[in-house]
């Protein structure tokens, strides 16, 4: 919650501006890499099961291409905005660069609210998407993949409509596709486990042993629910998730001191990670105030719902005894919060070095879909532990040797690499 007017694309640019102090990159790199490239806004008619024509608005912003094809998610989210387009397309370029992908950053999305939306109805607004776009997406040019709310069966009828007005088979179009249909085993894991093997190195760089933490999650959807899969596998206690409440259009906070029963949990829960809260009380949850995630008193902290989540208004509600902060979501904490959690030395590893697995398990499902070869479960994962631990020692060493915030040395790495592909090619 914030009760400041929040920008999030303005956030982003503060964000950059601080890299590109430090990088002294020179005022035609910061113009070049402070906007994106291209956007896309436009309207999409669908008609609705009861005869009537609605129009959506949608979205596609390509921040930079200079290391690869665009590549970013789609969200169907009743409070879509451009700005928080911009922002997240800005936040896939720097992701792919510190995990050392070949690929750009982009992002898309839909002002909807698919809870109120049927499958076909849903399914008129992927084909619409695409028809708006079948000449800016593609392979070689910017490949979409799911977001909040969107799900592997949006990306086949996107893709379905993308080979039907393109006739052929393009399966690097866009990636969360179902298994069988081109998709990726782990995929869904991806980004959740991506959050906990960054967790897992930095509790050892922390000294700090796994099963002697607990932790606080925020949201209950794809990224918070395979986070707290693998923590509680490696030895955690979870003894908090929030999630938002359709009916209530508000948040609650669910807690059981003894650790959630994930499986148990899920039962409850649907398809928008909503969970049942009679349900839940009958389980023996306690149901407090949407922000009570916060103010656990845990080790560890993760936000994994949506941006503008720890803000100056509730960082201060942090307990004493928090030691590390995992941002499974995209931009969870504002900049003057950012401030206090690094004077509080708290450890902090940021949204786009922890969120990074989907998109990297994006790329290998792009790489098996060019072989058309596909790999086991096992593989795919150990590949994305291999890439995610790699990139988290990266970020990790440079903080230590210039005695940095982890956020800092994660845009300093990232920036860096788009800016000198650019000087590369002689855009700038
Ligand atoms: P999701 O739609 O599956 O789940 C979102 C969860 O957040 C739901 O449980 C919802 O109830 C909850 N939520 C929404 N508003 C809330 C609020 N105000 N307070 C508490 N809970 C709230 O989405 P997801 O795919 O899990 O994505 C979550 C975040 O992670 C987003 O910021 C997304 O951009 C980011 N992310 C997702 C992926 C991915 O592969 N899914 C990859 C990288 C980053």
């Amino acid at each position: 919650m914030n009760s400041k007017p929040f920008n999030p694309f303005a956030m982003a640019q503060a964000q950059f501006d601080r890299a590109a102090d430090f990088l002294s990159l020179d005022a035609a790199m910061r113009d070049l890499l402070r906007f994106p490239m291209r956007e896309y806004q436009f309207n999409i008619p669908v008609r609705m099961d009861d005869g009537t024509v609605k129009i959506f608005r949608g979205f596609r912003v390509q921040h930079n291409d200079a290391r690869g094809p665009g590549k970013g998610g789609i969200r169907f989210h009743p409070h879509e905005t451009i700005d928080t387009v911009r922002a997240l397309s800005m936040w896939m370029t720097w992701k792919c660069s510190v995990v050392d992908i070949p690929l750009g950053g982009s992002k898309g999305g839909v002002v909807c609210d698919p809870h109120n939306l049927s499958m076909r109805e849903q399914e008129n607004l992927c084909r619409g998407w695409v028809r708006q776009l079948s000449k800016d997406i593609g392979p070689l040019i910017d490949v979409p993949a799911p977001d909040v709310m969107t799900s592997a069966q949006h990306m086949l009828w996107m893709l379905d409509e993308f080979e039907t007005i393109n006739r052929g088979h393009y399966p690097g179009l866009i990636t969360g596709k179902p298994v069988g249909m081109g998709g990726s085993l782990g995929r869904t894991e991806a980004t959740g486990y991506g959050v906990i093997f960054t967790l897992r190195e930095a509790l050892k760089e922390l000294n700090i042993k796994v099963e002697n933490t607990m932790a606080s999650v925020q949201g209950f959807g794809n990224v918070a629910q395979y986070a707290i899969q693998l923590y509680q596998q490696i030895g955690g206690k979870v003894i908090c998730v929030s999630c938002w409440d359709q009916t209530d259009q508000t948040s609650y906070t669910f807690r059981k001191m003894s650790g959630i029963d994930l499986q148990a949990l899920l039962k409850i829960t649907d398809r928008f990670g909503g969970i049942d809260k009679n349900q839940a009380k009958a389980m023996g949850y306690e149901i407090l105030h949407g922000d009570a995630w916060i103010e656990q008193d845990v080790d560890i902290l993760i936000p994994a719902a949506l941006e503008n989540q720890i803000t100056a208004d509730n960082v201060g509600r942090i307990a004493p005894r928090v030691k590390l902060i995992a941002e499974g979501a995209n931009g969870p904490t504002t900049p003057d919060a950012d401030q206090i959690i690094a004077q509080r030395k708290i450890f902090m590893i940021p949204d786009f070095l922890a969120n990074a697995g989907g998109v990297t398990c994006s790329y290998f499902e792009q790489v098996q879909s060019n072989m058309n070869y596909f790999w086991e479960k096992d593989e795919v994962l150990g590949k994305l532990d291999l890439k995610m631990t790699s990139a988290f020692h990266s970020v990790s060493e440079l903080a230590r040797k210039r005695n940095i915030y982890m956020r800092d040395a994660a845009y300093f790495i990232a920036v860096n690499r788009v800016a000198q592909a650019c000087r590369d090619r002689g855009w700038v």
